[in-house]
């Protein structure tokens, strides 16, 4: 488990200006990793590091090799355009390349005239997905999501009996993971028929949704057989970035049983392109802990420092923009805002519970935590729970029970404490095209 070493200190000031400005988001506590190229160049994405409105370019620092040891291993392994390789290397390459990078962009830093011919700004760039994702699974870790989900079609029995024992998930698809600023066509398919034993319909989606989840990068892998325990889990976690599980509800209605989601999730899942290390999230972390009259995890899926600090404070909201209110200049109506320390399960029990079996994880693999939604008013995280009771009115007098085409859902996600930079995990955008 990350603990807080002198890469925290929240005196630490950038040579780096814009890192400096209070609730920039992108301090030099933070130093997420994603993968960028200039707007609209052909050529291959690099692997670089954010500070304030810059990007500091880390596979042409590898070329200059300044450092030695575990920072030197793992900055070669930056010479790639995705973040594997630096991945599979594990939490004290991670951190060794954390440590030069905060001592190298701080005041001061001898580095500073080697480094700055390395920056681009951030709105010159544009991004792919992070990592090549070999596996993605879903999971369901959010109570008050399954509860108000589960009320929908449950009203007396709204959780199933193996919630509170089981992180529930599914296998999802990587294949369509796109990154922040993708566009996709309203699903196709078949729905529910109109009356029982008939013939199902078939066409676009009408109930197209969003969810608001945190995406969890596995760094290093487990040998097939090998279980991780939830001791080690943290260490095999790379880092966390923002989730948009696309759901067309529809379609999940009529597929879902038995064997669970299918093609209702599958057309499209949005990822934001900085992956932020839960070493830069150790600031933020808060004990986790059950509700006194709810079963205790299974010895396997509890530790001390689990109990501890196994939840992390992360605030998060979903805005939305329509094709109306873009054309007016109206600002994206917020719909929802949640915090990820309101979830059921925490990730490293995400990481022991997937493996307990023996099953393999690799570098790059993705999770999904669930729809995030919180236990208050205005903290369901997507439109089925929000609009349950009928449709919302937009600020400027649209309504919305499901997605229109061309509305873009807006993520964000940011921790933020009294003395500490704010750290941000940045944006996950994303738009609904018509069907084709
Ligand atoms: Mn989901």
């Amino acid at each position: 488990m990350s603990q807080l070493n002198e890469t925290h200190d929240p005196s630490l000031l950038s040579w780096v200006e814009s890192a400096n400005r209070p609730g920039n988001g992108f301090p030099i506590q933070n130093l997420p990793f994603g993968v960028f190229r200039e707007k609209g160049a052909s050529a291959a994405f690099r692997i670089g590091v954010a500070i304030g409105d810059q990007v500091l370019d880390l596979t042409a620092l590898a070329a200059q090799n300044p450092w030695n040891g575990l920072a030197a291993e793992a900055l070669a392994a930056c010479t790639a355009d995705r973040l594997n390789r630096l991945m599979a290397l594990g939490q004290a390459h991670w951190s060794a390349l954390r440590l030069e990078l905060s001592r190298a962009l701080r005041a001061g830093s001898p580095l500073q005239t080697t480094l700055e011919p390395l920056l681009v700004g951030r709105d010159a760039v544009e991004h792919d997905v992070p990592a090549h994702i070999g596996d993605y699974t879903d999971f369901y870790i959010s109570v008050h999501h399954a509860t108000s989900i589960g009320k929908q079609f449950r009203p007396d029995n709204p959780l199933l009996p193996n919630y509170k024992w089981v992180p529930i998930g599914y296998h999802g698809r990587a294949s369509t993971i796109g990154v922040s600023g993708q566009a996709f066509p309203r699903p196709v398919g078949q729905t529910r028929p109109a009356t029982e034993g008939g013939t199902p319909q078939f066409g676009p989606c009408q109930r197209l949704d969003y969810e608001l989840e945190l995406g969890v990068f596995i760094g290093k892998g487990n040998p097939q057989g090998q279980r991780i325990n939830i001791e080690d889990a943290e260490s095999h976690i790379f880092g966390l970035c923002i989730l948009n599980d696309w759901s067309a509800r529809d379609l999940q209605a009529w597929e879902y049983q038995p064997l669970g989601p299918f093609l209702s999730k599958n057309f499209a899942s949005t990822i934001s392109p900085w992956v932020v290390t839960l070493e830069a999230l150790a600031p933020f972390r808060e004990a986790f802990q059950r509700p006194e009259n709810d079963p205790q995890p299974l010895p396997y899926l509890s530790s001390p420092a689990n109990k501890a600090a196994g939840a992390f404070n992360v605030q998060m909201e979903v805005l939305l923009s329509t094709q109306a209110s873009r054309a007016n200049g109206e600002e994206p109506a917020r719909l929802s805002s949640s915090n990820f320390r309101d979830a059921y399960w925490s990730i490293a029990q995400l990481v022991t519970h997937h493996t307990v079996n023996g099953c393999m994880l690799q570098a790059g693999d993705l999770f999904g935590t669930g729809t995030l939604s919180g236990p208050g008013e205005g903290e369901q995280a997507s439109l089925l729970e929000l609009t349950s009771n009928g449709p919302i009115t937009l600020p400027w007098g649209e309504q919305r029970r499901f997605l229109e085409d061309h509305d873009e859902v807006i993520l964000r996600a940011q921790c933020s404490k009294p003395g500490y930079p704010t750290i941000s995990l940045g944006e996950c955008a994303g738009t609904v095209l018509p069907a084709v």
